[in-house]
């Protein structure tokens, strides 16, 4: 979907041109930046300054156009971390390897959906 440059930049200035959901910086260091909708646009999201969020392509490409998850042991659905509500911090943290790991329900199923913790069950993510 086509984004307006000047959303854009400023959509990448609100990230300090980071992804917001693993952190990576995607300035310096050769990783693609995308914009992603938060809310899909299959859903019915917008192309708008609160809905977009600076990914790098990996988060992106695993985000897909998901928005919540499916808890494979409770069935549950659970929802995925949004940068604009949710506090980073609050969610997730990183394990003394560096790795990405979920501190709480949202942040888990964050991490299954984005394969940023491998060591529990794949989760099965709804559209
Ligand atoms: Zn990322």
């Amino acid at each position: 979907m086509y984004v307006p440059n000047n959303l854009r930049i400023r959509v990448s200035l609100r990230a300090s041109f980071s992804c917001e959901y693993c952190g990576r910086s995607l300035t310096f260091n050769g990783i693609a930046s995308q914009l992603d909708h938060i809310r899909p646009v299959s859903r019915n999201g917008q192309c708008t300054f609160e809905n977009l969020a600076m990914s790098c392509g990996h988060c992106n490409w695993r985000k897909r156009d998901c928005e919540d998850a499916v808890d494979p042991e409770t069935r549950k659905r659970v929802r995925l971390f949004n940068p604009r509500v949710d506090d980073w911090n609050t969610h997730f943290q990183r394990n003394p390897s560096g790795r990405i790991v979920g501190r709480d329900s949202v942040g888990i199923h964050h991490g299954y959906a984005f394969d940023t913790v491998t060591d529990i069950p794949v989760t099965v993510l709804l559209k």
